[in-house]
């Protein structure tokens, strides 16, 4: 962050001083009493497990020459104090505030319900190849995590992309304000957040907030070949690009093939009459997708094929989506275990039936927050495996066991199905079972934390 004064930041949070100088300099914003340093301003959250109120003295340990807080507390000597109704209210409006003094930064917003961290990645990876790009760390996509990367912001950068995630309506309208992104990204809608929701439909107009948000000069660019994307395509009057395989999407691709020998997507596209190659170190029809998004906005921005290219050649991924891994006795493991809803483990077992190996095996625990479609959901991943040339199906936990379910009722032989209850049984059979080319998808839901089964084969 570019320093503030305590009156500006007061100003910004709608607070008021208790304690403190007005014109003193506050370096940075922080609300993880273990991050404060020196002239850090500590905002006190309260979160779900714990309230920042209580971690004060840390904060102050730490260097903090200020803090936010909505009560009276102790008095610290040298510790300015803002008090405000509502800390977390705080922390958005001083973001708020402080985004807006960049008037010629851009900012790009992606949401949707699959692919968005993967596609910022990649966005801010060709952009960073022209233009100095700041973008969210990991998954810091909510109503805490979007504030705290507009703050930092610097003078120097150009462009900002940033992943704005949702489980109810209302919260990318937030995100949306307190951003104010000149170019809305949505990557699909589909059955995630379907709990909170209740319907897909709903999903998709959640969703479509973002593209609500933008004034008449923003860009909108929508997936052409998801049924809910392409229906406000089709609604919206603003500027617009469109992408996906589809015939009439702006960004059309036209041919694509995984290199086996290279695990690359090597795939071309049809752009303003130009046919054009491009290549994605990186497995997966799904990631094409999430490329041509960024292509896209590359295009947007003046850059051209070459410059797109070498950015998509440097995506700095954030982990666990699709890292490839060899284990010590000669098996691949594609360690997809961050996160699972139906249309991404779909599109894993995809990248299953496309990479080599001599046994295909799926390793699969649940997919949570689907509500009332949460048992239907599995059985359909269970069909859509028996129809794919899978050789072993392994579902761990009793929810997965539906996958299992799904894939004998659609004739996959029983012998090719094992189903545990744990993590340490399923690992204890792969250890024994696994062979060299042996090729294992693993992948679940983010609590079922499947990763932990790659760190111990
Ligand atoms: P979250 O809602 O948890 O933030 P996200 O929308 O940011 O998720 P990613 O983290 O990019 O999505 O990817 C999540 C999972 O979906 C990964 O397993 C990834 O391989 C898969 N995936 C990524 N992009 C797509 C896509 N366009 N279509 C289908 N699956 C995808
Ligand atoms: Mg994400």
């Amino acid at each position: 962050m570019e320093s503030l004064t305590l009156a500006q930041i007061a100003e910004a949070a709608s607070g008021k001083i208790i304690k403190g100088k007005a014109e003193i300099k506050i370096k940075d914003i922080v609300i993880d009493s273990r991050e404060v340093k020196k002239d850090d301003l500590f905002i006190a959250i309260i979160g779900e497990i714990n309230d920042g109120h209580e971690f004060i003295d840390s904060a102050v340990e730490n260097g903090a020459k200020a803090v936010i807080v909505d009560r009276q507390i102790n008095d610290y000597s040298n510790l300015a104090v803002i008090k405000v109704d509502d800390t977390t209210k705080a922390l958005q409006d001083i973001a708020h505030y402080y985004r807006m003094k960049f008037k010629d930064l851009k900012i790009a917003a992606i949401t949707g319900s699959v692919g968005k961290t993967s596609t910022k990645d990649m966005i801010a990876a060709v952009l960073a190849q022209k233009y100095k790009t700041l973008k969210t760390s990991g998954n810091y996509n909510n109503q805490i995590g979007l504030p705290l990367t507009l703050l930092r912001l610097c003078s120097k950068d150009e462009f900002a992309v940033l992943e704005m995630g949702m489980s109810g309506f209302g919260e990318i309208e937030l995100l949306a304000e307190l951003a104010r992104p000149q170019i809305a990204v949505i990557t699909n809608v589909g059955p995630a957040h379907i709990e909170q929701l209740g319907s897909i439909e709903n999903v998709a107009a959640a969703k479509k907030e973002l593209l609500d948000s933008l004034d008449k000069s923003g860009t909108a660019i929508l997936n052409y070949d998801n049924e809910y994307t392409r229906k406000m395509a089709e609604n919206f009057n603003s500027k617009l690009i469109t992408f996906g395989f589809s015939a009439g999407a702006d960004l059309q691709v036209i041919e694509n093939k995984f290199n086996k020998d290279l695990n690359r997507e090597e795939f071309k596209i049809i752009w303003q009459g130009k046919k054009l190659k491009f290549y994605l170190n990186k497995p997966g029809k799904h990631n094409i997708y999430n490329a041509l998004a960024a292509i896209a906005i590359g295009f947007l921005n003046n850059m051209n094929p070459k410059g797109i290219q070498d950015g998509l050649s440097k995506i700095d991924f954030s982990d666990l989506r699709m890292e490839i891994k060899e284990l010590e006795n000669g098996a691949i493991v594609i360690n997809d275990s961050y996160n699972a809803n139906p249309i991404s483990v779909r599109a894993a077992l995809d990248v299953l039936a496309e990479m080599k190996g001599k046994r295909k095996i799926a390793v699969l625990a649940s997919m949570l927050e689907l509500g009332k479609m949460e048992k239907k959901a599995h059985l359909e991943i269970g069909e859509y495996i028996a129809k794919q040339n899978i050789d072993l199906l392994i579902t761990v936990g009793e929810i997965a066991e539906l996958i299992a379910e799904g894939a004998e009722r659609t004739a996959m032989p029983v012998e090719k199905i094992y189903s545990f209850a744990d993590k340490a049984s399923t690992l204890k059979f792969l250890k024994d079972n696994l062979k060299k080319d042996d090729l294992l998808l693993i992948k679940g839901s983010r609590s079922n934390q499947m990763e932990k089964i790659v760190a111990e084969l």
